[in-house]
């Protein structure tokens, strides 16, 4: 007998089809009444595939009493109920160290491209706007001082790219990283202050919830650059849009949003802003990478009562 394990959002084609093979799939995003369906089905469900982005709520939690397994195709869990998983000792898988490489070149694309204005100037080609003119000169991003927010598995990759780049090198922590080897300030406005260059990475959640906020980009100033890789809520988008409307912050490079896959209107006629649709670690590389240590975080459960590859679950 196959176990019964629950799909909760659409995953990799490669994925989808290893699930399907191993075990008996109900893909919750694809029924009419997904209510009724849990009503119906949700007795049987022991395990569940989802992703960082559909998460786990609590609502879904409390109509599956038998689930026994969570593995999340990413490494953010932020849409997972943590607190639920915990107090019902559900183990959950998740991807992280495979994705650091992709999402970490994403922040250099989105660094690169807005200081250097690479997909303005595409535009600006394109609209035969070179037949009149020059395009506008940019800003250099050799030498430059980089303030990484979070300095974890991702944040540490950016660091060693940036280094490439001759940057100096700054993080922003709760708390600091032993031996890292780069400087740390203990405070966010203080980093915004010292950099060019504000890349937040750092995890997503209630609790940094809008840690990037209008003093943040105040300090950050009209020279600075933002790039968000991490999570739409870590920043405030509403003093963001403002900021770049105003220019009280030289521009920003965004893979995620707030309201995702809603982007505020006001960025789309701006030119100081390279807007990603959240595909950080999205190659074909990376994301079979995450596929296959979804799956075997999920089949190792089923096999031996550990998932390999868990989120920390504090005592
Ligand atoms: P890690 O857990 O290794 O690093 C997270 C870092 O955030 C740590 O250095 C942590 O340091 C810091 N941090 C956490 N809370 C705060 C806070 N309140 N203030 C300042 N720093 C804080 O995670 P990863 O590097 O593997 O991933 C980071 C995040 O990147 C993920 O959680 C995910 O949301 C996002 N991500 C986005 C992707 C995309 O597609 N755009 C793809 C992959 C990841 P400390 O604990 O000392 O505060």
């Amino acid at each position: 007998m196959k176990h019964v394990i629950l799909q909760n959002g659409p995953l990799s084609p490669w994925l989808e089809e290893q699930l399907a093979a191993r075990y008996e799939v109900l893909p919750l995003h694809k029924q009419a009444d997904p209510q009724a369906f849990l009503r119906e089905q949700g007795a049987r469900i022991e395990g569940m595939a989802t992703s960082g982005k559909a998460g786990a709520k609590a609502a879904l939690l409390d109509a599956l009493p038998n689930l026994r397994v969570i593995s999340s195709f990413g490494v953010g869990y932020d849409a997972i109920d943590i607190d639920k998983v915990r107090a019902r000792g559900i183990p959950v898988g998740y991807t992280p160290d495979v994705l650091n490489d992709c999402v970490a070149d994403t922040a250099f694309a989105l660094l690169m491209d807005v200081a250097r204005g690479t997909s303005a100037s595409d535009r600006f080609v394109r609209r035969g706007d070179w037949l009149k003119g020059n395009f506008p000169l940019t800003t250099r991003v050799s030498g430059k001082r980089l303030g990484i927010v979070g300095l974890g598995r991702i944040g540490r990759v950016i660091a060693r790219r940036a280094a490439g780049f001759d940057m100096e090198i700054r993080y922003h922590n709760r708390r600091p990283v032993e031996g890292s080897g780069y400087a740390y300030e203990p405070t966010l406005a203080g980093l915004a202050a010292w950099c060019d260059f504000l890349v937040i990475i750092a995890a997503g959640g209630a609790g940094t919830r809008h840690l990037v906020d209008a003093q943040v980009l105040r300090a950050l100033g009209p020279q600075g650059f933002l790039v968000n890789v991490a999570r739409g809520s870590v920043v405030d988008e509403r003093a963001l849009v403002k900021a770049l409307q105003e220019r009280t912050i030289a521009g920003a490079g965004l893979d995620v949003f707030d309201d995702e896959p809603n982007v505020p209107p006001a960025l789309f006629t701006l030119d100081n802003v390279v807007l990603l649709p959240h595909v950080a670690s999205a190659t074909n590389e990376t994301r079979r990478a995450m596929g296959e240590l979804t799956l075997s975080n999920l089949d190792a459960f089923f096999a031996t009562g550990q998932v390999p590859v868990a989120i920390p679950h504090p005592a």
